[in-house]
């Protein structure tokens, strides 16, 4: 099976940060600065890592920016996901094998591993997320073909606009909150 799971209010718990976007004006800059302070949304966080086995796909696909890379790899990451345990989306076997021999761990193949797994807003793009949300799971779809092709695919995601358009789609989504923002 294929499951795609968003980030903020799915996967990871944002609500302390919430305030900073719901009043009259916007604090956009602080709404981002302050990520470094979500906790895993632990019902979420322990499905996914559950589901994160040599037998399933796991993908992340978020309306955060690109420039949030780094610190959403750590949070997934936190949340219990291990990206060698991810069958036909592990890393190269030549890769594994040079673990197994002890040789240096190559930070280029973990984000490479990344770069086909976790897609993000691209900075300069400011689309509501849902018409954003629908392209990146056509690149997806795109980047593994047969996979899309060959297994059913449930995708977990909290805000209603967004369930929506999976829903359209004719796509499985499993809402995990109101998201009704
Ligand atoms: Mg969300």
């Amino acid at each position: 099976m294929n499951y795609i799971f968003d980030i903020d209010g799915t996967l990871m718990d944002i609500d302390h940060r919430r305030h900073f976007v719901e009043g009259e004006t916007k604090d956009w800059k602080s709404f981002i600065s302050h990520t470094v302070y979500d906790i895993p949304n632990t019902p979420v966080a322990n499905v996914m890592s559950f589901l994160n086995t040599d037998y399933n796909n796991i993908f992340f696909l978020t309306g955060r920016k690109e420039s949030q890379r780094d610190i959403t790899i750590k949070q997934i990451e936190d949340c219990g996901y291990n990206y060698l345990n991810q069958g036909a989306l592990s890393p190269r076997d030549d890769y594994l094998d040079s673990i197994k021999v002890g040789t240096k761990y190559d930070p280029n193949e973990r984000r490479y591993h990344y770069s086909e797994i976790l897609l993000m807003r691209p900075d300069d793009d400011y689309r509501p997320d849902a018409e954003l949300k629908s392209d990146l799971y056509d690149k997806l779809v795109g980047l593994h073909e047969i996979l899309f092709k060959s297994y059913d695919t449930i995708i977990f995601d909290d805000r209603q606009s967004v369930v929506d358009m999976w829903r359209a789609r004719g796509l499985t989504c499993f809402q995990v909150a109101e998201g009704d923002f």
